[in-house]
């Protein structure tokens, strides 16, 4: 083992040459905590400082008017009355050149003038005093004999004139408040003159560098801030084809890809599970027909399916390990039947089955749905949730640990130490997205004496290839079907000037019979924000349309009263539920068939998809209206169009993607992963499938990565996914 100090990601920022107490808060904040942070906070853009002119080239240069960058001091300032009794200010700058250490050189007495007609604030003197040294760039004039520069882009350039500042292109990063792009550069052009830079441990294996021709990390990581051997665009915000910035994405990918396999193998090897016993749960096609026989509709082929893959799985076919399976299916595509009829199989084989939801609201449903599915299973079938007296909660865990509970529906409460479950055979996770990876695993926990078959449901659209690596731990099972007869989602796009048309239309609707979800951003009013609060909205909708015709329902009302008021919108006794978000997620009531979003450009895309999957759940034909702002910017437009052309969950988290970067797609609040910090996953997407199929490779020979040359690669592996997953890298 190296010394824990000798590694750049036991360094912590604030003990950098330049960064300090003050810095360092302003870097945490961005999450940049260590030197290995640091150095992955690439930069934005860059800047062509290759060449600084002499005064000869500015000479020319102002003869045809060209553009120059060079370098001088500005000696003096000067205020000339100017039109109108403003004056305008010139400063006289002499013009210096480096010598070949890139110290700056006096040319002689030659000046290019610096004139600026406005000058707010004096703020060019105070930011520039008499003295200081500049890097000038602009047009060249020749007026009146003397080359000037109006308006010239200025930085400042004291001291001895260093390569992170000169000689070549240098880095551009993003602004982040308090800390200017040049403190940035000077902070780590030190950082990579550092020993723990130049010796960095290499995490990807020498032949796997040679064979994918990949540069190596310092190498990388230098060239990625400094580059010296290639040329940016500088038109390019990022560098799609440069070859460092490849590297540090894969390397990203690669560790994950390293890890979900890593830990589904671990799943799979007997000596994990040590003496737990395998739930063998016998599910085969008569007990199918006899379950699904009274449902209210036919089984799309892709539920049957799905169906098929969990029966193997139940059955061992393929592996002798419990199933690790993710069904993903867009809203709507009717996952949750699947996940019951697992569910009943468990039961029937004589073990319990465990179904968690992220809301209150959704596992009131599920526990409803299955009541109403399935009467007769139904009298084992038990609900806990947070919002239940401590009693009941008591009493229903008594039962589940004594085996009487069969199916238990549930929220996190499901997750505390003193749920304890007698035959757990199946725990279902639905959303899978809005749990973390840790919460998926802490609930297979809690049975003693069975390793638990493991069904988690998620909406996230990604691609395949996505989904592979990005959930490499556990088997994909993919819905692409929704239900027969379903007919498209009309999408409308109005302005928010129209909304008293929208009431008109509203109360039309609601005499038709049909049922209406009006989502709102806020829960009360706010002296911050001008947005529309839901509480406000019911007034006045409660009085539009008339007594108990609508209801609330947001998320801070007491449990009881929310079961209360969607229960009421699923029974059909009210018609409109003016609401907020708490309804994003699986809510389920085929007879909505209306749905408006207020100050729809507030939402991400995935968000709105997801709003829109509360309708289009029956065979009649639904509608989403989207009130955007009066007069929407094109990036807003863009956007909500976007939902208006398309309901291809896919294509919309593509788009959202393009529009909002991978980091909050799959940031780790919603889906359990750690952001990215190199890796776009759309811009990357090449690299994934080849990270996975090489972590296959080097999984294959070395399964845990134990023989010494893949040490650092372990290292990195741990590092990388440290406090995050629990790893059982050593079996
Ligand atoms: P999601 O995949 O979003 O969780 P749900 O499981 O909530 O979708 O199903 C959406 C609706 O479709 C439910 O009302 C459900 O009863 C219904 N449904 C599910 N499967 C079918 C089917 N094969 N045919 C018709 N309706 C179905
Ligand atoms: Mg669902």
């Amino acid at each position: 083992m190296k010394s824990a100090e000798t590694s750049p990601w036991d360094i912590p920022v604030q003990f950098l040459k330049g960064v300090g107490d003050k810095l360092g808060k302003i870097f945490a904040k961005e999450d940049i905590k260590s030197l290995w942070d640091l150095l992955l906070f690439l930069p934005r853009s860059y800047e062509d400082r290759r060449k600084l002119a002499n005064f000869a080239d500015i000479q020319k240069a102002g003869l045809s008017g060209e553009s120059v960058m060079g370098l001088g001091v500005i000696e003096r300032y000067e205020r000339r009355p100017g039109m109108g009794g403003r004056k305008w200010l010139e400063a006289w700058c002499s013009v210096r050149e480096l010598d070949d250490t890139g110290h700056a050189l006096s040319s002689g007495p030659d000046y290019v003038k610096l004139v600026w007609f406005h000058d707010p604030g004096g703020m060019t003197q105070k930011r520039f005093p008499a003295g200081s040294g500049v890097i000038f760039r602009g047009k060249v004039q020749n007026f009146r004999a003397q080359f000037q520069i109006v308006h010239p882009e200025l930085k400042k350039s004291d001291g001895p004139l260093a390569t992170w500042e000169f000689g070549g292109w240098v880095p551009v990063y993003r602004e982040i408040s308090g800390l200017s792009t040049r403190v940035t550069r000077r902070i780590l052009a030190l950082a990579l003159e550092r020993d723990e830079v130049k010796k960095i441990p290499e995490a990807l294996p020498p032949d796997l560098l040679r064979r994918l021709n990949l540069p190596s990390i310092y190498e990388s990581l230098n060239e990625i801030h400094f580059p010296r051997t290639w040329e940016p665009n500088p038109q390019h915000e990022y560098q799609p084809e440069g070859a460092h910035l490849a590297r540090l994405a894969f390397e990203e990918l690669f560790m994950m890809a390293l890890t979900m396999q890593m830990r589904k193998n671990s799943w799979n090897s007997r000596e994990n599970r040590n003496s737990l016993k395998l739930p063998k749960i016998n599910f085969d096609e008569s007990l199918l027909a006899e379950k699904s026989k009274d449902l209210p509709f036919q089984l799309t082929d892709d539920q049957k399916n799905a169906l098929k893959d969990v029966a193997a799985d139940f059955a061992f076919k393929k592996i002798d390990a419990p199933m690790h399976r993710l069904i993903q299916g867009d809203v709507g595509s009717g996952k949750t039947i699947v996940a019951f009829l697992a569910a009943l199989a468990a039961m029937k084989n004589d073990y319990q089955a465990a179904m968690m939801a992220p809301t209150e609201i959704l596992a009131d449903q599920h526990f409803s749905n299955f009541q109403k599915l399935f009467p007769e299973e139904a009298k084992h079938c038990y609900l806990l949730k947070g919002a239940l007296t401590a009693k009941t909660k008591k009493t229903v865990r008594e039962l589940l640990a004594k085996g009487e509970v069969r199916f238990i529906i549930g929220t996190q409460a499901l997750l505390t130490e003193s749920t304890m479950f007698n035959r757990l055979g199946l725990v279902i996770i639905d959303e899978q997205h809005r749990f973390g990876v840790e919460q998926r695993l802490g609930l297979s926990k809690n049975s003693e004496e069975l390793s638990p078959h493991l069904l988690v449901m998620t909406a996230t659209p990604i691609p395949r290839s996505l989904a592979l690596t990005v959930y490499g731990d556990l088997d994909l099972t993919v819905i692409r079907q929704k239900p027969i007869g379903r007919q498209p989602i009309e999408t409308y796009l109005i302005k928010d000037r129209a909304q008293a048309k929208l009431r008109e239309r509203i109360k039309e609707f609601t005499d038709e019979g049909r049922q209406v979800y009006l989502v709102y951003p806020l829960v009360e009013e706010s002296e911050e924000s001008d947005l529309k609060d839901v509480t406000s909205a019911f007034q006045e909708w409660d009085q539009f349309l008339g007594k108990d015709k609508a209801a609330l329902l947001h998320g801070r009302m007491k449990s009881a009263e929310k079961d209360r008021v969607f229960q009421d919108f699923r029974s059909g006794k009210t018609r409109v539920l003016i609401t907020t978000t708490v309804i994003e997620v699986g809510v389920d009531v085929p007879n909505a068939s209306v749905i408006v979003i207020q100050h729809a450009e507030r939402f991400g895309l995935s968000q709105l998809h997801q709003l829109r999957g509360r309708v289009g759940r029956g065979s009649v034909k639904s509608l989403c209206i989207l009130v955007g702002p009066n007069s929407p910017g094109p990036m807003v437009l863009e956007r909500l169009e976007v939902m208006v052309q398309s309901e291809d969950g896919f294509r919309i988290a593509e788009k959202d993607l393009e529009i909002r970067g991978p980091g909050e797609f799959l940031g780790r609040r919603q889906s359990g992963m750690p952001g990215f910090r190199v890796a776009h996953i759309l811009r990357d997407a090449q690299h994934l499938e080849l990270a996975r199929q090489e972590a296959e490779r080097i999984l294959a020979v070395d399964p845990k990565l134990e023989t010494s040359q893949n040490r650092e690669l372990k290292e990195m592996v741990e590092r990388w996914w440290a406090g995050r997953l629990e790893l059982t890298l050593s079996g």
